[in-house]
């Protein structure tokens, strides 16, 4: 019975297995065969000073929904998307998208862009995005490329060379899901790095673990020694914002903010937000 019921669940297992694989196919042709100016688009999340309450930036999230397929997360195309080598097409159109939004907002409020794995690894990718900034007219010092240890430590050296294009063209570079990756430590150290952006693993546990609140300390201190900016990802709750406040966090991203947003909604959201700081303003005065 033992043996029977083994193989059940391994058949199981390779039907899920096959079902993965044949819908990877399914939203890889319909992501060959997509037009990408009008299915892709982004939707933006206020990254917070705390100390001020106000935006400081926008983080860009692609988002795509397929007439065939639906809406996919980004979470599962993006990697479909690096493998069949159609994220470099797929990086230029959202990044037009991005600079066009930015060039809306106020000076003070920054790009915050996520960059694939292929965008990291290729000189001629990051001469793409330089090139594509300067013809924006958008100050390259208010873009800050976003980069996951995943996707520099593929190839250090050549990330290494297209950060540092990056950087000499006045881009700012932050290493996106710290903490999550295997040896974050010496590409802090090796790579020309900005800022850190603190994951949300730790976020989520952050009022409940007392491990997690000591791996925050220790990474804001760290930040706070190499002077990198930091950011918390994943705040959904008054709780957490309160203990990562008093942990010395001051920039803060999450549900408990805002949800990311479209467009038009950056906006009306910057507008209100100036109201409300020069009705504080006023209180004071
Ligand atoms: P990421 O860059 O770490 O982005 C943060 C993710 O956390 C986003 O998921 C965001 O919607 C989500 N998030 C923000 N606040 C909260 C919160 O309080 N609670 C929870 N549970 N989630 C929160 P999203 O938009 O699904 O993106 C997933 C990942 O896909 C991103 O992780 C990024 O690695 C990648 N991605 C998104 N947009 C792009 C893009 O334009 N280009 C590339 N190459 N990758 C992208
Ligand atoms: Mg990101
Ligand atoms: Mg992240
Ligand atoms: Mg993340």
């Amino acid at each position: 019975y033992a043996k029977a019921h083994h193989r059940g669940t391994a058949v199981l297992f390779s039907v899920e297995h096959e079902t993965q694989l044949r819908s990877q196919s399914v939203i890889e042709q319909a992501l060959r065969h997509a037009d990408l100016s009008q299915e892709m688009a982004l939707v933006y999340q206020p990254i917070v000073d705390v100390r001020t309450g106000r935006t400081v930036a926008f983080e860009a999230l692609a988002r795509w929904t397929s007439p065939d397929v639906g809406p996919v997360s980004p979470a599962v195309f993006v990697p479909i998307a690096e493998r069949s080598g159609l994220i470099t097409r797929i990086t230029e159109v959202l990044l037009g998208q991005a600079l066009a939004a930015a060039k809306a907002w106020p000076d003070r409020v920054a790009l915050s862009f996520n960059l694939s794995m292929a965008d990291v690894a290729s000189p001629q990718a990051a001469a793409g995005i330089v090139a594509a900034i300067r013809a924006s007219g958008l100050a390259p010092g208010r873009v800050i490329l976003e980069a996951t240890e995943t996707a520099l430590i593929q190839d250090v050296a050549q990330a290494q060379r297209v950060l540092e294009t990056l950087k000499a063209n006045g881009i700012a570079i932050a290493l996106d899901d710290f903490g999550t990756g295997y040896s974050s430590l010496s590409y802090v150290h090796r790579l020309p790095i900005d800022k850190l952006k603190i994951d949300r693993s730790f976020t989520s546990e952050i009022t409940t673990d007392r491990a997690c609140r000591d791996i925050v300390t220790s990474i804001v201190a760290l930040a706070r020694n190499l002077t990198l900016d930091c950011v918390v990802e994943g705040i959904e709750t008054p709780e957490q914002a309160r203990l990562l406040e008093s942990l010395g966090c001051v920039l803060m991203q999450g549900y408990h903010f805002h949800r990311p947003m479209g467009f038009s909604d950056t906006l009306r959201y910057l507008d209100a937000e100036a109201v409300r700081s020069i009705r504080a303003v006023q209180a004071v005065a």
